[in-house]
This record gives C-alpha cells, structure tokens and sequence, in this order.
C-alpha cells in the first residue's frame, strides 16, 4: 500500500499516513470508485463490512449489488470531489456480521497514489433513530427523486443524493439553477401566495439543461424549527421529449416532414381565419397526383415513396413566402396561399404548379412524367372555413380528372350539379352506342425518310345530337367507368376493319392502329375476343396495330405479357402509346413483347426543355429495337429534329389532323410519294 493524499489541504483533518487512519477508533476505509473496490479499511471498518481480512474485503466486488443510480451517483461525487473539494454526510445501514446498523458516514475526497481520486469514508458515529426514520432516511438515499431543504434566503440546509448529484455545488439552485428567470419567477409568486407550487421548468443541471418538475412547499426545518422551503424534484426531460416529438408526429408527415391533415385542421384554419378578419383573401389548393396508384402498384413504395419526396419538394421550392403547404396523405397535397388578386394568383400559381411538377424525373431506374389533377376554391368566395374550402377544391379536383387529368378547375357554385350533369352525359353515352352517335377518324402516320403516309390511327368521335362533335378526352374516362369502353373499342376496331379493306380494295394498302383502354386488359378473353373478330371478318391482324398505354402494362404483370404474346403471335403489332407521360419502369419495358414505340407529343412540343431526355428515349427505344413514332409534330422544326434523331414515323398536325374518312381518303393523292411498300 503506497501513499494516499487527502485531497487538498484545506481539507484535511488527518495526516497522509494509514498508520493514523489505523490508528483511529472509528472505522474508516476508502473506496475506489473507478474499481468499484474497497482500497483500503482499518480495523473497525473491517469489523462493520463483516470482514475477516483487509484482503476478503478488497476482494470483494461492490459493484455487484450497486444500482446504476448509486453508480451514477459516486461518479457525480468523484467529479465533486475533484473540482470542488466537497464533502458530506450520509446516513447509511450496513450489515456487519449479519446485523443491521445505521451509521452517519462522512465523505470526502482522497488522492490515490496513482493520481486518481477515490473516496474517503468516515463513519462518526452510529445513528439512532425509529425504524420509520431510519426507512425513510434510506429511500431519500436511493430515489431518483431530488430532494432539499432551502432556507427562504435559498441556502441550501439539505439535498438527498439524487438532488447533490444534480446540482453543481457552488450554484444555489434556487433562483440560479433556473434556465428561464421568469420560471423562477413565477414559482416564488406562486409560493408567496399559497405556500406551494407545482410547475415545470428548464433547470441547468450537471447533467446539462433538463426538465424538471418541481414541487415545492414552505415548512419548518426539523432541526432549528425556523421556515424553509421542502423541494422536490424529478427530472421529466425523456418524458418531455417524447411529448414534444409525439406532438411534431402528430402534426406531421414523417415521409415528407410535411405538415399533415391535423395540422391543416389546426393552423390553415388559424391562418384563415387571420386573413379573413383583415379583409384579405385566400385560395385553398388541392393538388393530387394522376395515377399514383399506379406506380405503388407496379413501381414498388419504395419508388412511389421516392416520387412523393421529391413532389413535396418542389412544391416546397414554388411557394411563396407566407403561402401554407400541407401533405393530406396518399398523394394529395394542399396549399393555403393568399394575395390581393386572389383569382389570377390562384391561377398563375396553378399554371406554375402544373408546368414544374410535371418535369419528368429518373427515379431509381424508372421514367416517370408526374401530371397533376388540381381544384381550386377562394375564401371568402366559395367558404369561410377551411372544411368547406376543402370539400369545395375536392370537388373541383374532381372536375379537373373528369376534364382529363393534368388540368386545374375552379369550384363553381354549378359543379353539384355539374356531378349530376356527369350522370346525365353518362346515360347519353350508353345511348349512343345504340343510336350509331359514334364515328371513327383517321389520322395519318407518315414515313419521315420519305414523308409517305404508311398508315392512320383510328381515333373516335361522338356526334352529339345537340351538341355536335365530341373529342374522347371528354367521354373516354366516362366510358371506362361505366364499363362501355370495350364495346366501344370492339366498335373502333371494327370500323377500322372496314375502311382498311375498302381503301385496301383500292389498292391503297395501310396499316391502321387503334387504342386499347388499360381497362380491356382486365378481360382475360380481350386477346380471344379480338381475334374472333378477325376471323369472322376475315381480316390480316399484320395490317393492325394495337396501341397501348404504360398504364396498361402496370397492372398483372404475367398475365398482360402472356395477352401480348398471344396478340403479337397472332400477326399484330403493338405499340405502346403516349410513352414517357406515365410511369414506366425502363428496365421492365424489354419484357414485354412491344414493336413499336409512340413517343408522346409533349415531349417535341417542349424539345428545348426536354431534349436530353428526349434523345434518352430514342436512344432506348433504339437499343430495344422499337420503330418510333413521334406524336403531335406541329412545325418544320420538330420534323427536323426527329428526322436527325433517327424516328421512324411521325403523326401530327404538321401533316394533318384526325380527319373523318371520306376526307382522309383524299390524301391518297396528296402524298409526295406514293407508298408503294411498307416494310422499309
Ligand atoms: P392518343 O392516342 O394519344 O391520340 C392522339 C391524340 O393527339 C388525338 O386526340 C389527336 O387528335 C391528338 N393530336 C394529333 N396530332 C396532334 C398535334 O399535332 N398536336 C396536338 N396538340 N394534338 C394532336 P384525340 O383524338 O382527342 O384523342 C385523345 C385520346 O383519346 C387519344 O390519345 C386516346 O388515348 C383516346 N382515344 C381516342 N380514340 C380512342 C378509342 O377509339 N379507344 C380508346 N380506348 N381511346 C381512344
Ligand atoms: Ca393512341
Ligand atoms: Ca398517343
């Protein structure tokens, strides 16, 4: 055993050797915190840990029946002692030779030869008290809770353990351990005025700034019977922090970190209700994603996740400061935005909205081209709280997607009835079917090496009795959901038939494509039903092509391929439609059995924003051995360009519009060349 030092001088009350600490009557021993071992002990200190040797008793490992508080607590002392010279006593009950005893043991610090500093024990004399006391002396001892006595001036006359362990020694907790004064405040007011006080607080702790929750009580110090003030206190800051993270979850989307529907509840109603007291105006926005479900479904969350990230995050870039963004969930989001215009800002907003978050984006591995469906409704125009605002932008959302997606609509008092007009349209249109309103147009797809028409696309109209010609972006969707649409296309595929051999019998020989809704591909007999046709009417499915849309490709995986390839064996070719504006997976698309590849016309009609994606297209389109067609060239320049990249055929405007077959039949002799083979 080397030299110990009692740690500074001004401490001490013995000498550096052991042989005065053996010498004395009352036990003393020093306790190695780091060890969690006895270091040393005299004799009455070996007879009080009921030892037989200083050895058994070094040997012994304290550590074992230690809780992680008292752990925590001698740590707290050694700092103490270090840094502060501290010292002070506690009532402790041992067991020498199997008996209870309760002793007041006085602590201080001790430097060990090595430099570490240990802890000096001092036992000064055994304590007497009832079994009650002496209870309630040893759960002041042990709790976690910090307990002291102040004297109405704040000095400290008393702290358990728990709360030594907190408080740095020369900071008088009361009012300095406070981290906000008013708290302080507050509490004295409370206590001068009742005597007692409950609150929670900021306090700044050895263990940092943590929440505390006090109690606090004016008493009488048991020893001098004079006022004090009984303290205690818990440390509530994990609790508190799971409140405050449970409140931001409660309020927020984790995916986005957007604000949520309860939010929206919650503060897009506060804010409007601001804006509305001072006169001013509001547009609430409500903007869903056309065909999510789509990539969830086929894509993978994963991507359908990644999508919604980055959709949250432009829409975050496009506000404007003041404006409110909210995600509702799934793929809907919604934004409370205000200005002194508020209907032309509405819509140039809107009109930004659509143009930026529609820019198509690579998200791992697929090509995706988001559209919007957005519905708008004012305040306080439309409604003056924001549950009625967003029933009302809903509705106009609604009418957005039945107008044919990627478009926004204001609400209108007339859209409840314009829904019931919906059902009206919809009873029109099974009429139509009976009553022959349907007709066929023909569109020419031309060579772009030798500007010949090879073929025509088949697109179809309804000569409404009142109200004239009907493009399909307005009753197409209709007809899919009120499951006309196979007949229709059974009726398109047949008229197509018929003109393809009438100009045939002409000796005009074209190819003619026609559009399969996604919706046909959940009939498994689609493949069956087409070829019957061809059969009975004795048609060369070489001469046809079927245009599908990405969509159509997304749904049962196995079964659309096996449909395709019983299609394809049969002589069909087949397209896939309107490429690059719905969610394609690249990577998937060599799977299915495709010839051809119509690439959509808003990507020639904005070449300067998308040409690298554009060529990206071609490029692929090439690799996988695809003729391409590009859709809707409308100028010379657009010719040029797909002439340059390389595509096969073009169809647009540019050469003409889908014109009804009497008049196509007149482009016969318009041809630069005539078209006297194909297969080039
Ligand atoms: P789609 O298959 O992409 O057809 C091309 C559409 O682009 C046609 O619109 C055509 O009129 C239009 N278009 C052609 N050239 C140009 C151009 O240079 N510039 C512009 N801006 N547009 C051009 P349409 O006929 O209104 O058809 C709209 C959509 O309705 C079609 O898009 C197709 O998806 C669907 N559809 C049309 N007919 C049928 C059908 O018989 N069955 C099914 N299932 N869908 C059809
Ligand atoms: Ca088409
Ligand atoms: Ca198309």
């Amino acid at each position: 055993m080397g030299v110990v030092t009692r740690l500074p001088d001004s401490l001490g009350l013995l000498s550096n050797s052991f042989s005065v600490l053996n010498a004395l009557t009352s036990p003393v021993w020093i306790f190695d915190i780091d060890e969690s071992r006895i270091y040393w002990a005299n004799p009455p200190a070996l007879d009080i840990w009921n030892a037989e040797s200083l050895t058994a008793l070094q040997d012994r490992d304290m550590a074992a029946d230690m809780s992680h508080a008292v752990t925590r607590r001698l740590q707290q002392y050694q700092q103490d002692f270090e840094r502060n010279q501290a010292r002070f006593t506690e009532i402790w009950t041992l067991y020498p030779k199997g008996v209870a005893k309760t002793f007041k043991v006085f602590f201080s610090g001790i430097r060990l030869e090595d430099g570490r500093v240990a802890m000096l024990c001092e036992v000064e004399s055994e304590y007497r008290g009832d079994p009650e006391t002496l209870r309630s002396v040893e759960a002041l001892l042990h709790t976690n809770t910090m307990i002291s006595l102040y004297s109405p001036d704040g000095d400290v006359l008393y702290q358990n353990p728990a709360a030594r362990a907190s408080f740095p020694l020369n900071l008088i907790p009361y009012p300095y351990g406070f981290a906000a004064q008013e708290d302080y405040l507050r509490l004295k007011s409370t206590m001068d005025l009742h005597g007692f006080c409950q609150q929670t607080a900021l306090m700044m702790t050895n263990h940092g700034k943590r929440w505390h929750e006090i109690s606090a009580r004016v008493c009488h110090d048991p020893v001098t019977g004079e006022q004090a003030i009984l303290v205690s206190e818990l440390d509530v800051s994990d609790l508190k922090m799971a409140e405050g993270k449970a409140s931001y979850l409660a309020e927020h989307d984790i995916l986005t970190g957007l604000p949520n529907r309860n939010y929206v509840l919650q503060h897009f109603e506060k804010q409007l209700q601001v804006l509305l007291s001072h006169g001013q105006e509001a547009a609430l926005i409500f903007i869903d994603l056309d065909h999510f479900k789509q990539v969830n479904d086929s894509l993978g969350h994963t991507v359908g996740d990644m999508l919604l990230v980055q959709m949250a995050s432009r829409l975050t870039d496009l506000m404007n400061p003041g404006d409110m963004l909210a995600r509702l969930g799934g793929d809907e989001f919604v934004v409370l935005s205000t200005a002194r215009h508020i209907e032309t800002h509405a819509k140039s907003l809107c009109e930004t909205l659509l143009e930026r978050l529609s820019d198509p984006l690579v998200v791992s591995g697929s090509l995706i081209h988001p559209t919007l469906s957005i519905g708008v409704s004012l305040a306080p125009k439309d409604a003056k709280d924001i549950n009625h605002l967003m029933r009302n932008a809903d509705l106009a959302m609604y009418r957005a997607k039945d107008e044919g997606r990627n478009r926004y609509a204001f609400f209108t008092r007339d859209l409840t009835e314009a829904i019931q007009s919906r059902h009206v349209l919809e009873n029109e249109l099974k009429h139509a079917l009976v009553n022959d309103q349907f007709e066929v147009f023909f569109q020419p797809r031309i060579n772009a090496k030798n500007g010949c028409i090879t073929g025509a696309e088949a697109l179809v109209r309804w000569r409404h009795p009142e109200r004239g010609i009907i493009a399909p972006g307005v009753f197409i969707t209709l007809c899919e959901d009120c499951g006309i649409i196979d007949q229709l296309d059974m009726f398109v595929l047949h008229e197509a038939i018929r003109y393809q051999k009438i100009w045939l019998s002409q000796g005009w020989h074209l190819k003619i494509s026609v559009n399969l809704s996604p919706r046909q591909f959940a009939n498994p007999e689609l493949a069956e039903d087409i070829c019957a046709m061809f059969t009975e009417l004795s048609a060369n499915p070489a001469d046809f092509e079927l245009e599908i849309t990405e969509s159509a490709l997304l749904g049962n995986d196995h079964k659309t391929i096996q449909m395709l390839t019983r299609l394809q064996d049969s002589g069909f070719s087949i397209a896939i439609d309107d490429f690059g504006t719905g969610y394609s997976n690249l990577a998937y698309l060599r799977r299915y059995p495709i010839d051809c590849m119509k690439i959509d016309k808003s990507f020639v009609q904005k070449l300067d924003e998308f040409e690298a994606i554009t060529g990206l297209i071609v490029a692929l389109a090439k690799v996988m051995n695809l003729k391409i067609v590009v859709e809707g060239v409308e100028t010379e320049a657009q010719l040029a360009w797909l002439k340059e990249q390389g595509c096969h055929e073009y169809q647009g405007y540019l050469f003409s519009p889908p014109v009804p077959p009497e008049l196509f039949a007149s482009y016969r002799d318009r041809q630069e060349f005539r078209s006297m083979d194909r297969t080039e």
